[in-house]
């Protein structure tokens, strides 16, 4: 189907950098006179639709400091640049609430689907307290196909044990997602982050949101502190679930698959590994795993708990603040449709898109 869709197509791209690289190398065999930077395969990065993922209060704060146009104006750079004027206790404050939203919404789930699932009274009982809207909170959420390895954090069950109940610096986890049903693989990753949410003393610190859907998606990306994105590089054609999270105030902390690959720049989120892949998966597992747990440990719970005397950590926010101000601009749909027109669809059908505005 691939090579009927090259030969009948007048253009083709990636949906990402990384993903248009990738193509060329798996598809230079079609194209046998060209070197394999000169397939004719460029890219467009995906981006989400902004509005119907962000949340009214970050949409009424956009309003009062960024301007009242801005949801015209998506693709300006210099338009979000104006994020750094807002005071960072009002920037936390909003996020702080929107996490109090979501720990709200995920108890009511909880409590629902483990009466659905006929579960013990204390265990129904103990979805009504579970998570803490001041504790730092990783959401993940996505397809459980094997290649996103939704269970890498679950590897050294005693590592993520001190992550989840240091007394000082607590960490706690939302996860969400299905796996098709013929994927046994998936199913079983799927299963080990669903009975490690039961057992009795992370129950508190994790839970599973059973039938992962927009509605979902939407509660999980607009509240959580940090979105965790595990692929095996470079299978992520793009990913859009972090770009979600980006305007809501949340940060990305992934492989550098996909979108996130050009995204990253050392400050505007976190980093998983450093986009070398090894020949063997065992091993790139294996090292993926290792530092996904030392970013945690060294970087995200200590600048997450560097709160001055009223609970406002200033370095976090500045990342927030770079994550919108650096990739706000880029991860939209209209950009993307923008390069679309230009890129593709004008010139596929003769139209000078020279003469098109900026
Ligand atoms: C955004 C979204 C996806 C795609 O997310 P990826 O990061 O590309 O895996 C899948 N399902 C739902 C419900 C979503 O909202």
């Amino acid at each position: 189907m691939t090579v009927l869709a090259f030969k009948m197509s007048r253009y083709a791209n990636g949906v990402s950098c990384l993903h248009g690289r990738v193509t060329r190398r798996a598809w230079q065999a079609l194209w046998p006179h060209h070197r394999e930077d000169e397939v004719p395969v460029g890219h467009i990065t995906n981006g989400v639709h902004v509005r119907t993922w962000l949340a009214p209060a970050m949409q009424e704060l956009y309003n009062r400091h960024v301007g009242a146009d801005w949801g015209e104006n998506l693709p300006d750079p210099k338009m979000w640049a104006r994020i750094d004027s807002v005071f960072d206790a009002e920037l936390w404050e909003t996020h702080r609430t929107l996490k109090a939203t979501l720990v709200s919404f995920v108890r009511r789930e909880a409590e629902a689907q483990r009466r659905r699932n006929n579960h013990s009274e204390e265990l129904i009982e103990a979805a009504k307290t579970t998570l803490d809207a001041d504790v730092l909170t990783i959401g993940f959420a996505r397809r459980f196909a094997t290649y996103k390895r939704g269970n890498l954090l679950f590897t050294d069950m005693d590592r993520l044990r001190r992550l989840l109940l240091d007394p000082q610096r607590p960490m706690q986890l939302i996860f969400s997602g299905k796996a098709h049903p013929d994927d046994e693989p998936g199913k079983e990753l799927l299963r080990t982050v669903y009975q490690s949410s039961l057992l009795p003393d992370l129950r508190a610190r994790i839970v599973f949101v059973e039938d992962y859907d927009i509605n979902v998606a939407r509660h999980l990306v607009q509240g959580v502190d940090v979105w965790l994105n595990t692929p095996r590089r470079p299978q992520e054609a793009s990913g859009t679930s972090g770009q979600k999270v980006l305007l809501n105030g949340g940060l990305n902390l992934s492989i550098l698959d996909g979108w996130w690959a050009e995204a990253y720049d050392g400050l505007n989120g976190f980093a998983i590994g450093n986009g070398v892949c090894h020949v063997s998966t065992a091993e790139q597992d294996k090292r993926d795993c290792e530092s996904l747990y030392h970013v945690l440990e060294t970087e995200v719970v200590p600048l997450y708990y560097d709160q001055d005397e009223h609970g406002v950590p200033h370095g976090w926010v500045a990342r927030i603040k770079r994550a919108i101000r650096t990739l706000g601009w880029r991860f939209n749909t209209d950009r993307m449709v923008r390069d679309y027109v230009r890129e593709c669809y004008l010139p596929s059908a003769g139209v000078n898109s020279c003469a098109m505005p900026r």
